[in-house]
């Protein structure tokens, strides 16, 4: 998608053809500062080759991100930012999951489907029940 210019005309001159700083290339800025961070951290506490990798690894960081961002390929740059908006779903969820999962510990136990390896939530203190998966329907025999 074209940007507009200051004149409300799209811009075809620079950000035509470009993706510009999408979700993918802003968490490698952001990968590039905690590695900028700990190369200071370590040049403070006289580690210098390990000062010098960090900031040779920062530097790489945010050079793959402004490529990223600049480059013309925009159909591969969109199936990656794709990519990797999915597999930081997945990692938000797991997140989420074991947060939900020490809250409620005292009052369900959290088991694995055998069926669809999905996660079932059962009340805890019931002795042996027969759980049905929700999802898939599969039962089985725990101890809560
Ligand atoms: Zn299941």
């Amino acid at each position: 998608m074209a940007r507009n210019n200051r004149y409300g005309q799209p811009d075809h001159r620079f950000a035509g053809g470009r993706n510009g700083i999408d979700p993918y290339s802003r968490f490698l800025l952001v990968v590039s500062c905690v590695f900028m961070g700990l190369s200071l951290l370590s040049q403070m506490r006289g580690w210098r080759w390990v000062a010098l990798a960090g900031w040779c690894a920062a530097l790489g960081v945010f050079s793959w991100s402004v490529w990223r961002s600049l480059s013309r390929d925009t159909v591969r740059r969109q199936r990656e930012n794709q990519r990797f908006l999915s597999l930081w779903r997945k990692i938000d969820l797991w997140f989420r999951l074991q947060r939900e999962r020490y809250r409620y510990r005292k009052d369900y136990a959290f088991f694995r489907c055998p069926g669809c390896r999905s996660l079932v939530r059962v009340p805890r203190g019931k002795g042996h029940i027969r759980i049905t998966c929700r999802r898939c329907g599969f039962s089985f025999h725990k101890k809560t």
